[in-house]
């Protein structure tokens, strides 16, 4: 069975774009992949957070990824610090990684940009960390977006270069996967391009949103002015709003709607109300089980070890292996 590594962001609550656009996957890979799931607490270390949010956050992402479907029992779901054979990979990688290839990287060129205050050489090295992550469990699969790809690339340089040195064919070569062909895209409500964290959260419906507050994100979502002709296209925002409907309503809802609009007799504030009551219904389920999963530190702690323990094991074969190859011997 091949192995597939994917890490989790440590901070930010889930949407329902994080939730359609790749925990469905998730959930689905855990029946037919060996899958390690880990949330990088280490990759956020770079931005520094505070130690009271960096154990929050951890603890958060943990309720909600359980609460959204992954099962500890079908997947290995871990935190990336609990496994210090990650850091120790990393380290023995970081020997064979040239500032060059490093600086090159257009996430890190980015981040230099972005915040000249801060170039840290967790920073540079973020994407040996990122190989730390996926060779510790030898995985050939990683499901990542196109911004990822270059980050692996550099995965495969680093995994090919151990076994040029050492003379050995040890490491795999890990690819982006896409689980699906079908790239689902959740649109946002502020009527341009996808659902995300920006716009102070006005944008996505979190998973943990009341249904007061979906309702009045809902209401505030952008539209226009109506259409003025017959089945015209419809403009983003407008389009938007359908795709939406198309994830969380019945085919009958968006059929209804789809036939005003086409007749011009369409109400956005109707679809609005119709689209909120459906998200609501969506992710209620979600809500109370985030609600009641992280109440439960008994269950928390439990999947936390298991996690922890079953990594651990793999991680620990690789490390042997990979000490033995370097040539460091018990004397
Ligand atoms: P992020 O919250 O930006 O770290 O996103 C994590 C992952 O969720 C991404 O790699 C995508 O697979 C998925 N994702 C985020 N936003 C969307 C969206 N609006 N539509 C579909 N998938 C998304």
């Amino acid at each position: 069975m091949e192995t597939v590594v994917s890490g989790i962001r440590s901070t930010g609550k889930l949407h329902l774009g994080n939730y359609y656009g790749a925990i469905h996957n998730f959930v689905k890979m855990q029946e037919k992949y060996n899958c390690y799931f880990f949330i990088a607490d280490l990759h956020s270390l770079t931005t520094h957070p505070h130690p009271d949010n960096l154990h929050q956050n951890v603890k958060d992402i943990l309720v909600e990824y359980l609460a959204a479907g992954l099962d500890p029992e079908k997947c290995t779901l871990y935190v990336q610090s609990d496994v210090p054979q990650i850091a120790e990979l990393y380290l023995f990688l970081n020997m064979n990684a040239y500032l060059g290839e490093l600086e090159r990287s257009a996430s890190f060129k980015d981040k230099v940009r972005m915040h000249p205050e801060n170039v840290n050489a967790g920073l540079l090295t973020y994407p040996v960390l990122m190989a730390g992550d996926i060779l510790i469990h030898k995985a050939t699969k990683v499901p990542v977006g196109k911004d990822q790809e270059q980050h692996l690339e550099m995965t495969r340089t680093f995994s090919n270069r151990f076994n040029r040195i050492y003379n050995v064919d040890y490491f795999p070569e890990a690819y982006a996967f896409s689980f699906s062909d079908k790239l689902v895209k959740v649109p946002g409500l502020d009527g341009n391009g996808k659902m995300g964290k920006s716009n102070g959260g006005a944008n996505a419906i979190y998973l943990s949103d009341t249904p007061e507050i979906i309702r009045k994100k809902v209401m505030r979502a952008v539209t226009d002015g109506g259409p003025s002709e017959e089945n015209s296209s419809k403009p983003e925002p407008i389009q938007n709003l359908f795709q939406l409907i198309s994830l969380v309503s019945s085919k009958d809802t968006y059929d209804y709607f789809n036939h005003l609009y086409n007749t011009c007799q369409i109400r956005y504030g109707d679809l609005k109300k119709q689209l909120a009551e459906d998200m609501i219904i969506a992710t209620t389920p979600l809500r109370e089980k985030i609600i009641d999963i992280a109440s439960d530190k008994d269950y928390l702690h439990k999947v936390a070890r298991m996690g922890a323990d079953k990594a651990r094991e793999s991680a620990d074969r690789t490390i042997k292996d990979v000490k033995e190859i370097i040539g460091f011997r018990q004397i």
